[in-house]
């Protein structure tokens, strides 16, 4: 459904974000970007929904070159979900999840029967919530209506750029494994970036993992436990062999 050829991205002073990044995301996969800070996480998100340029190399959204899509149509394809949620703080639940399905016009009893079914999905219940403002909600149920948001205008891909990395850590598994649940009820391609090992294995479907603006190795979690491809991958599983371990051993 996705496809990077060659992709790089360099910045004015000659820095290049990321380089020659070479991957592809199946439909209906979830396919998680893996990396310390600074190594090119964002920048490839900002690539795949057009915010930047590629200085060089091609990306293929159903086979065809994503400059070719309408701009507009395109943003639309794409649900988001945001580590700062995002969501509009002077309109209520209902209203913040109905934006897209206003600018793709449906009309008002198509958007309100969305509405509930989308609270129900990320369990919040629509009767409680539909009329809540904004700051009535906890960080969690805020990441939740975020979440319901991004799926409201039926989009196909859905990028998620640490999603819940503002969350405390019992909201964060809780929602996590939500999102488990979510994601193999709704078959929707996601594209998630984090820096959370546990959370990349947990939801993806196939990880890769970045250094300094270069893919170094995507697989499974089984491929890159079993077969770390440098000493770079190997530090970086490192912490989550050790906690294992421990895990293991209680
Ligand atoms: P991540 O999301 O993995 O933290 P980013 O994609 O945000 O990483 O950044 C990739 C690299 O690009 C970083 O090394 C960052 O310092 C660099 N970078 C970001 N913005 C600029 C800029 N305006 N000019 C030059 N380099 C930049």
């Amino acid at each position: 459904m996705i496809q990077f050829q060659d992709v790089s991205f360099k910045y004015k002073n000659g820095k290049y974000a990321v380089q020659d990044l070479s991957f592809s995301i199946q439909k209906n996969e979830c396919f998680v970007l893996i990396g310390p800070s600074g190594c090119g996480k964002t920048t490839t998100i900002k690539l795949l929904n057009r915010l930047i340029q590629a200085t060089d190399g091609v990306i293929l959204y159903d086979d065809k070159n994503i400059k070719n899509y309408d701009q507009h149509k395109f943003r639309r394809e794409i649900g988001y979900v945001i580590q700062q949620i995002a969501l509009f703080p002077h309109l209520n639940v209902e209203e913040n999840i109905s934006i897209v399905p206003e600018l793709k016009k449906w009309n008002k009893t198509q958007i309100k029967a969305r509405v509930a079914e989308l609270l129900e999905l990320v369990k919040l219940n629509p009767l409680e919530f539909s009329k809540r403002s904004i700051s009535e909600l906890s960080g969690g149920q805020q990441q939740r209506v975020g979440v319901a948001r991004a799926l409201a205008g039926e989009p196909n891909l859905i990028l998620m750029d640490e999603p819940f990395s503002a969350l405390d850590p019992v909201t964060r598994i809780e929602l996590q494994k939500d999102l488990k649940v979510l994601k193999n009820k709704i078959n929707k391609t996601i594209l998630l970036v984090t820096h959370d090992l546990d959370e990349a294995f947990f939801l993806g479907d196939r990880i890769g993992i970045m250094h300094e603006g270069e893919l170094v190795q995507i697989g499974t979690k089984n491929e890159l436990l079993n077969n770390p491809i440098n000493q770079f991958v190997e530090q970086f599983l490192q912490n989550y062999r050790e906690k294992n371990v421990v895990k293991e051993g209680i």
